[in-house]
Parts: C-alpha cells; structure tokens; sequence
C-alpha cells in the first residue's frame, strides 16, 4: 500500500491513467526553406493559442475567473512581439521553429529566473510551461487526453496543473493520485471542489503504477492500493458505498436551517479564498461566508490591487451572497503566507514576527485602500469586518479607528456604505483567548481560528513534524482557550464563531454546542456533513459530553473517550 495525504474525501476504485512527462529532445537541423519553416512556427503557435483558450474556457466554468486568467497570461507570453520577432530572425538564419523557439525561451527564463523577486520568477516557470506546450506541438508529441479518458478513471501524474484540471470530466475521473501536493495546494483545493477522492504526496508513484493497474484511492485515510486483491477489493467496494450512501443522505440537510437536536438555531457559513467561491459556498447550501481570506486577492497579483479591483472583488461576493452574510478578513499575510511584491523581510521567526494586523497597522495607506473598498462595497450586502491577529486591545481600538476615519472620509464625499457594519476579531493567539473578556467589550463578534489558536497555544508549529503530536485542538489547554473565548463573548452579548478547521471536525462539535458557538464556518463541501453533525447533538448531551472532557487531562484521553460517544 502507497501512503500519501488525504486532500479529498472519497473511494475511488478504477484504472490508472498515468499522465507521463515526454522527453522533448530533438536533434536541431539547419532549414533551407526558411519561409516555409516560419509558416509552421507560426501554425504551431495558433495551434497553442486555441488549445489554451479552450481549457481557460474549460477552467473558467469548472473552478472560476482567476484559474483561467493564468492560462490567459500564457497566450500573451507566446504573443510577445519581441519574442515572436527574434525568433522570425533566428529561423530566416537558418534554425529550424524547434531550436529558434527553445533558445529564445531559454534566454527568458534564466533572466527571469536569476532574480530574486518571486513573482519575476514565477514567470520563468510560465516561460517554461509554455516552451513544453508549444514543442510539444512542433514535435507532433499527442498528449494523453485527459477530457477523453474512459468511465472509471484514477489519474495519476507527478503534479496536477491548472491545464490539467481543466480537463477533468467529473462523470470519468474517480480518483487522482499525484506525487507532489498537499492539503492546501491549489489542486488539492479543486479536487475538493469538484469532489474527488484524491490523494498527494505519494513518494515515487510513477514508478509503483502502470497504465491500466487497478487502483483504489482512499481520499480520506490517504492510502493508494496498486493491484488490490479480490478481498480488499471487495471491501472498499462495501466501504465506498456506505460513503456514498452516507453522502446521499446528507441530502436529507439541503434547504433545511441547522438546529441541534433539540432545537437550537445555529449558522452553518463557509470560509472562501476568492468572490467565486461565495456561489459554491450557496451551492452546497451555506448560509454565508464567515471568513473571506482576502489575501488571496493579493497573492494573486503582481502589485496591491487598487481600491477599486478589490471594490469590485468584495461588491462581486456581496451582490453573490444577496443579503446572506459575508465576513471580510482584512489581509492576513505573514507567517506562511508570502506576497513577494511587498518586500516584506525574512524573518527568524515569522510566525511571531511582523504579520497580518501589525503589518496593516504599520502600512497604514494599504490598510486604508482595503477598509475603503470594504466600506464601499458594504453598500450593496451584508458585510462585516474582520481583523486577524489581534493580541491586544490597542491593536483593535487602532484599527476601528481607522474606520471611522475612513467612514467620515465617505460621508463626506456622499458614497454609500453601511453605516452599521460590524466590527469583529479572529481569536487566534493565546493573548487574545487569555484577555477575551476584555476584547469582547470592544468588538461586534469573535471569530475563534483554531488554526492559529492551537499553535500559538501549543507553542507550536503546524508544519514542523516533529512536534506535530502536540499540535491538537483536542488539547486540554486549546479547550480551555475555546471555552474561556466563547464564555467571554456571551458575557457581553456578542456572537462568538469558529473559522479554523476545527469547526467541521464531529469531534468537537458537542464540545462547542455545549460552550455556546453560534456560528460555523467551515469549507463549502463539509456544510450538509456539519449540519447532520449538529443534528445529532441535543444541549443536555453535549453537556455531559463536555463536562468529561473537561474532566480528562490529557488528549489523547480526550480523543480516545469522544471516540466513543460520536
Ligand atoms: C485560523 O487561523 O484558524 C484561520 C481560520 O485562519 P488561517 O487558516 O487563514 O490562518
Ligand atoms: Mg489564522
């Protein structure tokens, strides 16, 4: 058995298609017909040019707007006049399409390539991407079609690309199990959307799998089974359709409201990375977003985006979103979240060091341009605010101020915004969770990002493995912390949410009916599991559920005492 990491729920049971990387080797020759050879270079860019619009086109519908502008961006590095010319010239000397193009791309990508500024670097692997393509053509290489692949397919390749994806027939493809990826890589992400099981991170499985084995994907446990026999076979077929079954009677929860078993209200919204996803967010019957990532947006591009492409991106959701509510997160970079045209320095730790709020406080026309475009765009749903990272209160105080600032600014320049619009925090740093008393006389609602909390809480990072035993939110002290933040928030009469990951694991969930949550934010495809989970919780046991639990010393009592009563 092949062990990698699950990114998407599911079994898929079926063939291996391997998409394989060709050898694009060729043996340079010298052209006679020079005309002629310029002729097929230029067919071959044709021919490039429609492929890649067809999948932007493909990409846009699947997976939205900014998936298919990249491979919009490669139809204008095949276009660039100056690149078009100088390999016009190399040809009309003598080289054939195939050394002309290779050379000149060559020469991009080690300039792109020398520097350090990431974005500029980024466009070297554009460069090469579109070198591959085009060869490819001019050497009449046929790809593996994966929009032809048959009924029952596992992809399997190195990586998943965006061109990769595109293609995917959802009715064909049952798995995909790739080297490279993880958790929160973008084809992760668009596995999950599109609802296939898939696995990542498997070590050499080019090498284990061959076109046409049988292969089985265990999306959720993360495991790869190569020619299974006849007995595992037959028992993940039995597993796959209990999780089918499963999967249609959550169907039972669309169009309902999510109350506990014995009755209790309580808001099931998503979290988001871009406008688009406030739509699937609805599709799979959210009733909001509560965390609106909105350093996608930045990461996205190659400078700040301006006032108005942000208007435009937090108007878009709102006007998705039609009245439901919609939580802005104001930019939350930092830590692991790099935006290289900020310049921001390396840092020996930057998970304490100069990120998401303190990085705004102290860019304050950046923090500006946001809250503006917010403001504006508040006029046309319901918006909140959100700030990340706050640690002390000062930090709040400094940043609602701004938005008063900004609101007069409005008013008198006579444009619309909510004059009521909200102002909230995530609690993600113990600080926060230790004076949340004090946080919640100030703020308009909590958000609890658990991601974050457990971490901080835990002195401990997420991604280092050798302390990843300690990094739970089953964790005595990270309970407390969530119970301490959500009593905090009652007290003063303030919804209290949860946007980390933790909000759609049924483990926690008596724990969090029990403390008083009212709100669930969680990713578009875990809504209808989430509202059955809450289904089945009534007050008063949830209570004695959290009452053991808060009685157990350690996690893994905790874990091994909720295996038992979930
Ligand atoms: C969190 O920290 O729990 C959270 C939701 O924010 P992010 O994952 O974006 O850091
Ligand atoms: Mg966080």
């Amino acid at each position: 058995m092949l062990k990698g990491i699950g990114v998407s729920d599911g079994i898929g049971i079926g063939n291996a298609l391997l998409i394989e990387e060709h050898s694009l080797e060729y043996t340079p020759k010298a052209v006679e017909n020079t005309e002629a050879e310029i002729n097929r270079f230029n067919e071959a860019v044709d021919t490039f040019c429609k492929n890649t619009k067809k999948q932007a086109e493909a990409l846009k519908a699947s997976a939205g707007e900014k998936e298919a502008e990249i491979m919009i961006g490669h139809i204008s590095i095949v276009k660039d006049p100056y690149l078009l010319g100088e390999i016009e010239k190399l040809i009309s000397k003598g080289q054939c399409a195939e050394s002309a193009f290779e050379s000149m791309c060559d020469t991009f990508i080690s300039i792109f390539s020398s520097t350090d500024d990431e974005v500029t670097k980024q466009r070297a692997a554009d460069v090469r991407d579109v070198k591959a393509e085009v060869l490819k053509i001019l050497l009449g290489i046929n790809d593996v079609k994966i929009s032809k692949a048959p009924k029952k397919t596992i992809l399997v390749a190195k990586e998943l690309t965006p061109s990769m994806t595109a293609e995917i027939n959802k009715e064909n493809i049952v798995g995909i199990v790739t080297e490279t990826g993880s958790n929160t890589s973008h084809s992760a992400i668009l596995a999950k959307v599109l609802e296939i099981p898939a696995v990542m991170s498997v070590p050499g499985v080019m090498e284990q799998i061959k076109n046409g084995d049988t292969v089985i994907v265990d999306g959720n446990k993360g495991d790869v089974l190569s020619s299974p026999d006849k007995a595992q076979l037959e028992s993940y077929t039995a597993r796959s359709k209990q999780l089918l079954q499963e999967r249609r009677e959550l169907e039972k929860f669309r169009g309902k409201i999510t109350v506990s078993g014995d009755g209790e209200r309580f808001e099931l919204v998503c979290n988001i990375g871009k406008p688009e996803d406030a739509a699937q967010a609805l599709e799979f019957d959210g009733e909001g977003v509560g965390l609106f990532r909105t350093e996608f947006l930045f990461m996205d591009k190659t400078s700040v985006p301006s006032e108005e492409e942000q208007f435009k991106e937090y108007k878009k959701a709102a006007l998705i979103l039609k009245g439901k509510p919609l939580i802005i997160r104001t930019l939350d970079i930092g830590g692991d979240k790099d935006i290289p045209y900020l310049g921001l320095a390396k840092e020996e730790n930057p998970f304490m060091g100069f990120r998401a709020i303190r990085y705004c406080l102290k860019n304050r026309e950046l923090f500006k341009l946001q809250l503006r475009a917010i403001l504006r765009a508040s006029a046309f749903g319901n918006i909140s605010i959100m700030f990340p990272l706050i640690t002390c209160v000062e930090e709040l105080r400094e940043s609602k101020a701004l938005v008063e600032e900004i609101k007069s600014e409005l008013r008198s320049e006579k444009i619309d915004f909510d004059e009521n619009i909200k102002t909230g925090i995530m609690v993600e740093t113990a600080a926060a969770g230790v004076i949340a008393d004090v946080l919640a006389k100030e703020s308009d609602f909590f958000s609890i990002g658990t991601n974050d909390l457990t971490g901080y809480t835990m002195a401990c990072d997420r991604g280092n493995s050798d302390v990843s035993y300690l990094y739970s939110a089953l964790q005595p002290s990270v309970l407390r912390m969530i119970k301490r933040t959500i009593a905090c928030g009652k007290k003063n009469n303030i919804p209290v949410g949860m946007c980390g990951e933790a909000a759609a694991d049924p483990m926690m969930i008596p724990l969090l009916i029990s403390f008083g949550l009212s709100e669930f934010s969680v990713s578009a495809p875990s809504v209808l599991k989430v509202r059955k989970c809450i289904s089945n919780w009534s007050k008063q046991k949830a209570d004695e559920v959290a009452e053991k639990v808060m009685s157990l010393d350690t996690k893994q009592d905790i874990y091994e005492y909720l295996k038992t009563v979930i």
